[in-house]
């Protein structure tokens, strides 16, 4: 199992997410990572392998990430080995994304919609960022249903578009995932633990 926190609103997002993957961390994780967005700039993705202290100190404890918008992991590895490169965020053009779960039918994905020269990495989850980038024509839940039509697994997603700030799109299957809103913001989690202060 790995964490999904996701928030945007009125305040800084970076310290929220790593606050939030802190709280998830007995979930279990091998690498860490967060993708922030400031208004309509592309997203700025910080991750690395180990510890989430480690994650704390790349980014001065989120304090050098700048942006009111943004979703952070904490990966346990299922396909493709515990590097900085696999861990999430995964960006695949217009798409950043998280995940959660496995995707049993990756490879028959890549293969089918041609998709093994946009991937950098040697997950199943980056499959589905090219997948959704692919379908992706500016109609972000249409591109979602598409995608997840294809998929086969277990899976929480959270996703982000560029040309689309301030806003993280989500969807599950079999993976858990909560959400909930104050007035500081909405904020998006694998489980309860994550959303405590928020309540
Ligand atoms: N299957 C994905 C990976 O290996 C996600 C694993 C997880 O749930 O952390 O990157």
């Amino acid at each position: 199992m790995c964490g999904i926190v996701g928030f945007t609103g009125e305040h800084q997002a970076a310290p929220i997410l790593l606050d939030g993957l802190s709280k998830l961390e007995y979930r279990g994780y091998d690498s860490a990572g967060i993708a922030i967005r400031d208004g309509s700039a592309d997203a700025e993705i910080i991750k690395a392998k180990g510890r989430l202290k480690v994650l704390a100190e790349k980014t001065n404890d989120g304090e050098s990430v700048k942006g009111t918008c943004g979703i952070g992991h904490t990966r346990w590895a299922t396909h493709g080995g515990v590097t900085d490169v696999n861990a999430h965020p995964h960006r695949v053009g217009k798409v950043v994304l998280i995940h959660n779960g496995i995707i049993e039918n990756y490879r028959q994905i890549v293969t089918e919609y041609g998709l093994a020269d946009q991937l950098v990495s040697e997950t199943d989850s980056e499959v589905v960022a090219a997948l959704l980038n692919k379908f992706y024509e500016g109609d972000p839940v249409k591109a979602i249903k598409k995608t997840v039509k294809v998929l086969s697994g277990a899976f929480a997603l959270c996703i982000m578009f560029q040309d689309i700030p301030d806003t993280i799109y989500a969807i599950r299957n079999v993976s858990p995932m909560v959400a909930t809103s104050c007035e500081r913001g909405s904020v998006i989690a694998s489980d309860l633990t994550a959303l405590i202060e928020f309540s």
